[in-house]
């Protein structure tokens, strides 16, 4: 580790400190490491004792760490700072000792934060239930078309420790933060923050739906430039009017309808800025056109809104809008065309795993056949299945819980008919796209969009996807 950018503070904090770092896994190896290279005595407790996490702690131990493995609920006695793996509940006994001890709690995006050396790349940030990784990846594009020196970081790419603590300079960096995240995180305070949906998810560790809301709402305290927030969704309104930001920070929308003064939004196919141009009153700023987006779905057409909005904050032409737009790919599995077959689109959205994702997708196209089905994760699927009923040919389901996809179908959309493949086996999506591909007619689009996890039948959402992918190339073979 470069230790050359941390903030002295920082490291005056941290020497000599005994920190437990919670947690092994993505964030918490880095951490220890980062952590005992800055001075700290550091003990890592673990839940788990599995295969991974003996070869994880036999590499830190070899550093000088200490490690317990199978005991994640113990504090380490002498303790004063716990660093917490983000996915961990608060409710876990481990920080309820910590509370009575009066240990501080941070997590990795916390920790970072508080690494950053003075004159540190400010943070442009994003949460949201749905969209935050193909949002930071436009926001990053945008922002390299600027010129600026920046990195797409958080759940994707280079990880925020490495961004703060690492040899590589940023002007700014382009920040994916997740609920979980931003509970353990109180110091943060970005240039400008996007919260870009808000439907429930993740309520079982949040606890409710006001705690996971009040988590992300932490995004815009303390924003110095800009709350964005998406005009269709008030709850995200919401939270920016009950954020405390610094003087002068300003709340800006973003719609796809026709944008008021302090909103981006679409007028004729455009994209146009109505909040950062001199009289926004009356003018507006054109920034891209709608076909510039990839792929141009209207949910993703409100991801590139966002960015725009947060790159804009920063003070990015709106020629590097447009550029950055241009340059963008989507990650894999994100609404990605596999191939026409007989006049029919293959859609790959394995990524929506959620109902609010799947809802996106199927708003994108006309007459959808559709494969559906997986872990519903405690989901109710009626909301999502009146909205599309009009646009669905048919729907074929896959997976543990299709059950409950299947009586949604027949409560709101009885005409449709249905596919209901009794198998959880990998081999099924063969079976699952021959089928779809029998319902479809040209001009269809059979559109792979879950609203389900995927581990019942595959390791994840990317398995899934290829699975579909597979498929699809053998029909038209
Ligand atoms: P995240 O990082 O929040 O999981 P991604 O950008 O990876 O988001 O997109 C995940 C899935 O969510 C996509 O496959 C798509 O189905 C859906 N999605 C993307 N953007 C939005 C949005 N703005 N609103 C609703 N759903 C979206």
């Amino acid at each position: 580790m470069g230790s050359g950018k941390v903030t002295s503070s920082a490291l005056s904090e941290l020497k000599g400190k005994h920190v437990t770092v919670a947690g092994l896994g993505v964030s918490g190896v880095p951490a220890a490491k980062v952590l005992h290279g800055l001075g700290a005595h550091v003990t890592v407790v673990n839940d788990g004792a599995d295969e991974r996490a003996r070869a994880q702690a036999a590499d830190l131990e070899a550093l000088g760490i200490t490690v317990r493995l199978g005991d994640g609920d113990t504090l380490p006695e002498g303790t004063e700072l716990i660093v917490t793996a983000p996915g961990w509940k608060p409710d876990k006994p481990l920080f309820a000792a910590a509370g009575q001890a009066g240990v501080p709690v941070w997590g990795d995006v916390e920790l970072a934060w508080r690494l950053r050396g003075p004159g540190a790349a400010p943070w442009l940030a994003v949460t949201g239930t749905n969209g935050k990784t193909t949002t930071v990846q436009m926001l990053a594009s945008i922002l390299r078309a600027a010129g600026l020196r920046t990195a797409a970081v958080g759940n994707i790419g280079v990880s925020l420790l490495d961004a703060v603590t690492g040899e590589e300079e940023y002007d700014v960096l382009a920040v994916e933060l997740s609920s979980y995240q931003l509970h353990w995180a109180p110091s943060l305070r970005a240039h400008s923050a996007a919260v870009l949906n808000l439907a429930p998810d993740h309520l079982d560790w949040h606890g409710s739906m006001e705690a996971y809301a009040a988590d992300k709402g932490r995004i815009y305290e303390g924003n110095r430039v800009a709350c964005v927030y998406n005009v269709a969704d008030k709850a995200t309104e919401d939270l920016v009017r009950e954020a405390d930001v610094e003087e002068g920070c300003r709340a800006i929308g973003f719609t796809l309808g026709t944008p008021a003064p302090s909103q981006l939004g679409v007028v004729d196919g455009i994209l146009v800025d109505r909040a950062f141009v001199e009289d926004r009153h009356k003018n507006a700023q054109e920034l891209a056109e709608v076909s510039d987006v990839n792929p141009p779905a209207p949910h993703n057409i409100a991801n590139a809104l966002a960015a725009a909005a947060l790159a804009r904050a920063f003070g990015v032409s709106a020629a590097a809008v447009r550029d950055g737009l241009r340059s963008f790919t989507p990650d894999a599995h994100r609404i990605a065309h596999v191939a026409d077959v007989d006049g029919v689109a293959y859609i790959d959205d394995s990524k929506a795993t959620n109902t609010h994702a799947a809802e996106a997708s199927l708003a994108a196209y006309e007459s959808i056949v559709w494969i559906a089905g997986g872990l519903a994760k405690g989901a109710t699927f009626d909301e999502l299945v009146a909205r599309a009923a009009k646009r669905l040919r048919g729907a074929v389901l896959i997976g543990a819980d299709r059950a409950l996809i299947r009586e949604a179908l027949a409560r709101h959309a009885p005409e449709v008919p249905v596919v209901d493949l009794d198998r959880t086996d990998t081999g099924a999506m063969l079976q699952a796209v021959q089928e779809a591909q029998r319902l479809a007619r040209p001009g269809d689009t059979v559109l792979l969009a879950p609203a389900c996890a995927s581990m019942d039948m595959f390791t994840n959402y990317n398995k899934r996807g290829d699975a579909f992918a597979e498929a699809v190339r053998e029909l038209g073979a």
